[in-house]
């Protein structure tokens, strides 16, 4: 007799899915997100959800009229207000990033995690590093305050090239 082993009985019961520290799927991303804001009072309407998706999805950050286009996939009334609105609330939930240096929005990395104060900015694609520095960054308060000015935001931004961009031109004729 040969002993067959049953076929399988609809799919697994047991799913990992906690290794939340590492896994940062857009889907886990956005849970967070929904927690976040509901800790808060705030919500995360259906329009604010899928703006900070494509920002999670495109792991790169996003200007306004690339946003818009997206947007207009899904919800063809979609115009500008719309987008810089929920962009308004994303960036006050501290779930993105509005980045001057490449006049762009990006997903925050590490919104429930760990302290930055240095966004590295690459101004090619739009890459962006988050890092904490608060040692700088107490200086350059210092410094700010020392010069007679007001810091009005709490992250420093720093442009520079990512490896990716600076290996594409130098491999450029
Ligand atoms: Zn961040
Ligand atoms: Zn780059």
């Amino acid at each position: 007799m040969t002993s067959r082993t049953p076929p399988d009985s609809g799919p697994p019961q047991e799913q990992p899915h906690h290794h939340a520290a590492h896994s940062h799927s857009v889907g886990y991303q956005l849970l967070e997100a929904i927690r976040h804001c509901e800790q808060r009072g705030t919500r995360l309407t259906p329009i604010r959800q899928h703006v900070l998706t494509l920002l999670l999805e495109a792991g790169r950050s996003l200007k306004a009229y690339e946003l818009l286009e997206a947007m207009k996939q899904l919800y063809p009334q979609a115009k500008p207000p719309t987008v810089y609105r929920a962009l308004d609330f994303l960036v006050e939930e501290g779930l993105i990033h509005r980045l001057d240096a490449v006049n762009a929005w990006t997903a925050c990395q590490d919104v429930s995690g760990h302290h930055h104060d240095l966004l590295i900015v690459c101004t090619r694609c739009g890459k962006v590093a988050e890092l904490s520095a608060p040692l700088i960054s107490h200086q350059l308060h210092d410094m700010i305050q020392a010069a007679g000015f007001i810091q009005t935001t709490s992250e420093t931004e720093l442009r520079a090239i990512c490896q990716d961009c600076s290996q594409k031109s130098a491999s450029a004729p």
